[in-house]
């Protein structure tokens, strides 16, 4: 594919508002435009075309314009790893930039009993740091766009064969009638850094003519950008994650950098502020499990102490290596003793049984090699740094 396509502006990741507006660029005349876009959105969404040519309910010579004008072509996959235990993931090679720069990010599928969770990147990089996370190694490179966010779960679809009606000849198929049952803003990066498109995103992906996941399928997890909390809860209104780790902020200070912006009563404040919290909307504190450090009895009673008030579940990951990780993982029955504390004072505390590990896929694994050139490099063409494409 030349450079000139991939910056045909992208139909992925426009609202629907946006999605009618664009159509002007292709002449569509004003009062067709909303029933053009509803037309297109589920080709999209719903049934996962990447072709003009493949939406037969539009005629020809204006797919062929549309074709002209716009792309819905999906990242390009890069690599494609699946797990001893059926963890499958993704390196997605993103569309060149306007710098030029093509970057790549991850994308994770966790098939379970009775669900599959797909973990989203919202980053290339994170501007975080938190010391036990690899991506926190990586420099933060660019935000990603709304269509960047939802291409993943449409590029999952296309290697699960998660299409409606690829799911209804698919005899196997679950009964849920989707491989994908819940996706997870976890991936890389710190999506509440990312408002507005992950935002669009999350709009797109329970539209109920398109992706169709119920907001209630949907995690946002955040490392506790505090002021952006309730205002996430208002506008997005998907279920919260926050990456607590700690319960003194001497700790959490060391563990997660941006504790030293937001400490931990600010953050347990916009906590409170949620809105739309009851026992059946809690939040899920995530709370790694590192040796020695945040995972003695008396950490786990103040935990408890901190979320008084707050409907709440804890979940407890156990730290995932990387190389050169400055960290050692709790030992199991440090692990248990945790939970067993947190779950008498009457909140839920599963382990987060790691996933994918074999292939660095687990929680806090997923890193990719993109790098944000200097200004003068960024005037060269673009170059595919690996052989792949
Ligand atoms: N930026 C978001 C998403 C991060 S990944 C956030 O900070 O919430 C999802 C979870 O994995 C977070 O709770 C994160 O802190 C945790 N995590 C990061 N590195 C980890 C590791 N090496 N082992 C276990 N969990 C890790």
């Amino acid at each position: 594919m030349t450079t000139q396509e991939h910056t045909k502006p992208a139909l992925t990741g426009l609202d629907r508002a946006a999605l009618a507006d664009i159509l002007s660029i292709a002449d569509v005349p004003e009062r067709q435009r909303r029933m053009r876009a509803q037309q297109i959105w589920r080709w999209i969404y719903n049934r996962g075309v990447t072709d003009f040519a493949a939406m037969t309910n539009i005629a020809k010579p204006l797919r062929a314009r549309l074709a002209r004008e716009f792309t819905i072509a999906r990242p390009r996959v890069a690599a494609r790893q699946v797990s001893k235990d059926g963890t499958r993931k993704w390196l997605l090679r993103l569309a060149p930039d306007e710098t030029g720069q093509r970057h790549e990010v991850e994308v994770v599928y966790i098939p379970e009993e009775d669900r599959g969770t797909l973990c989203v990147s919202s980053q290339v990089g994170c501007t975080l740091n938190c010391t036990f996370c690899h991506t926190g190694t990586q420099k933060w490179v660019r935000n990603l766009t709304a269509g960047e966010i939802v291409s993943q779960i449409l590029v999952a679809r296309d290697d699960l064969g998660d299409w409606p009606d690829v799911m209804a000849a698919n005899p196997d198929a679950p009964a849920s009638g989707r491989w994908i049952t819940n996706v997870v803003l976890m991936g890389m990066g710190e999506p509440l850094y990312n408002f507005d498109n992950v935002k669009t995103a999350c709009e797109i992906i329970s539209d109920g003519e398109g992706i169709s996941l119920s907001k209630r399928r949907i995690t946002l997890s955040t490392a506790g950008v505090a002021p952006e909390i309730p205002r996430a809860g208002a506008e997005m209104g998907v279920m919260l994650a926050i990456s607590l780790h700690a319960t003194t902020d001497e700790v959490r200070d060391r563990l997660v950098p941006l504790n030293r912006k937001y400490p931990l009563k600010a953050l347990l404040d916009a906590c409170r502020a949620y809105p739309g919290l009851s026992n059946a909307r809690r939040i899920t504190f995530e709370y790694v499990m590192l040796k020695g450090m945040n995972d003695s009895p008396a950490d786990a009673r103040r935990l408890v102490n901190l979320l008084r008030g707050i409907p709440a579940k804890v979940n407890l990951i156990p730290f995932n290596p990387w190389p050169g990780s400055p960290y050692e993982c709790s030992d199991w029955p440090a692990i248990e003793r945790f939970a067993e504390i947190v779950n008498r004072a009457g909140y839920a505390s599963p382990v987060r049984s790691p996933r994918g590990r074999d292939i660095m896929a687990a929680c806090g694994q997923l890193k990719s090699e993109s790098q944000r050139l200097r200004a003068s490099q960024r005037t060269r063409p673009a170059q595919n740094r690996t052989a792949a494409t």
